[in-house]
């Protein structure tokens, strides 16, 4: 098993559950079975799907390259009886969300499918054996970027939801699909969903995650200014420094210092105090990632500007580790004659990393009691003869937003952080294929699920 996750149900516990799902399936549908059978015999339409999409060059950065590929999603969805919502967040990076309602949504639990459309950029310089959009099959694997960073993900649930619509599976409660821009540059295409008002009783991010069901900490990136009231020349240097000289004024760069000195104990004392299960100890750093300031060599600086990101716990929030930032500085500030009267100032967050120069990637845990994550650990469980891993992710997705927003989240999805940006990007073929039968097999069985124990 690995995994110690599972130690509260018990081995035997465990088995039970698989058991009685296994049992249940029989009972329930023989129409699951024969379309888990179906997702293999037909996994040359799932390859192409899958080559389809990563054939859309939607790298991010630049960005803003997505219109065709969206449209494609949106019209698949179509196909399948969905309805669907597409609107631009930024010029020709629409989201979409497709909405297929059940036969009684009032009654029974409802899905949020998500997934970012765009991919990382790929470098003039990476030496790829082939076109990176132009995508191959060798030795078992897609070849292409987004193969494993996330358009597996996107093309296994897009399958898995074509293959219930042909074989007449009316769901009983709604699944809603969203294909969203954005999400390599801390776009706020998930959130700009959230704040539309798409609901569900949970969602699964079908991102990265080597089948693992995951939770993850949290980004949050600012920036620190130092500012002074006025400029002053190079030449009033020695009047500012040295006794006598009766200027009271200094360098914003030179003081910039004490709060990256702040910053790093600040790192430290959290990588002492604080820990998750999951993480490496320290995982929770504050790196000084971008610095500015000064004007001209002809002056003191009388600004600099700090750019910070901030990693945190999936049991904290951005805000609360926000103000545990502000509050060690400002403490630091009030320690120092200039800054006391300068002090520095705070911008957190933003959402978008090339409009605003700033992101958040709210944490989340996995509430492995929640009947949705028991049902996907079945789910998972069944259909591949092993119990799943639960666990955190060392990186950070959309899911965040969903979970900020009061929806139960997991991170789901095939392909390996390995393979995630990298050149030659893959993803396993066996992997893609039993991804898209777990998750039609969830898929299946959550939205069968009934709102209230007395159904
Ligand atoms: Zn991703």
């Amino acid at each position: 098993m690995g995994s110690g996750f599972f130690m509260d149900s018990g081995e035997r516990g465990w088995n039970e559950r698989v058991r009685h799902l296994r049992k249940g399936r029989s009972v329930m549908s023989k129409t699951l079975d024969v379309l888990l059978h179906e997702a293999e015999q037909r996994q040359e339409e799932l390859i192409d799907l899958l080559k389809k999409l990563i054939s859309f060059q939607t790298p991010a950065p630049p960005a803003r390259n997505t219109k065709e590929a969206q449209t494609f999603i949106a019209e698949f969805l179509r196909k399948l009886d969905f309805s669907v919502d597409m609107w631009e967040v930024y010029p020709n990076d629409p989201n979409v969300v497709g909405k297929r309602k059940g036969a009684s949504p009032e009654n029974y639990q409802s899905l949020i499918i998500n997934g970012h459309i765009d991919v990382a950029e790929v470098h003039e310089d990476e030496e790829w054996e082939a076109d990176p959009f132009q995508p191959a099959v060798r030795n078992g694997h897609v070849i292409g970027r987004g193969a494993a960073d996330m358009k597996g993900g996107l093309a296994g649930a897009l399958f898995a939801l074509q293959l219930l619509h042909e074989a007449g599976v009316l769901l009983p409660g709604d699944v809603l699909f969203q294909s969203v821009i954005g999400e390599e540059v801390g776009e706020a295409g998930t959130l700009e969903c959230c704040r539309k008002g798409y609901t569900a009783d949970f969602a699964v991010v079908v991102d990265t995650s080597d089948l693992h069901i995951q939770g993850q900490g949290g980004v949050i990136t600012g920036w620190i200014t130092l500012k002074s009231s006025q400029t002053y020349h190079d030449a009033t240097r020695r009047k500012m420094i040295h006794a006598g000289g009766k200027l009271f004024g200094a360098s914003a760069i030179e003081k910039m210092m004490k709060i990256i000195e702040g910053l790093q104990e600040l790192e430290r004392h959290w990588a002492v105090t604080k820990s998750y299960p999951g993480f490496l100890p320290g995982t929770n750093t504050i790196n000084p990632a971008v610095i500015e300031g000064g004007r001209h060599a002809a002056f003191i600086a009388d600004e600099c500007r700090l750019w910070i990101t901030v990693h945190y716990y999936p049991d904290e929030t951005y805000e609360q580790v926000a103000k545990e930032v502000e509050e060690h500085i400002q403490s630091i500030a009030k320690g120092d004659i200039w800054m006391r009267h300068n002090p520095p100032t705070f911008e957190w967050g933003g959402a978008s990393m090339i409009e605003d120069k700033g992101e958040i990637f709210p944490s989340f845990e996995v509430d492995a009691g929640h009947e949705a994550v028991k049902t996907l650990m079945q789910s998972h469980a069944a259909v591949l003869n092993k119990p799943p891993v639960v666990d955190v992710s060392p990186t950070v997705t959309d899911g965040g937003w969903l979970a900020d927003a009061g929806i139960p989240t997991v991170i789901y999805g095939p392909g390996d952080l390995e393979n995630a940006h990298s050149v030659n990007e893959k993803l396993a073929i066996k992997q893609l294929v039993d991804y898209t039968k777990v998750i039609l097999a969830f898929i299946h069985q959550w939205c069968h699920q009934p709102k209230h124990e007395s159904l």
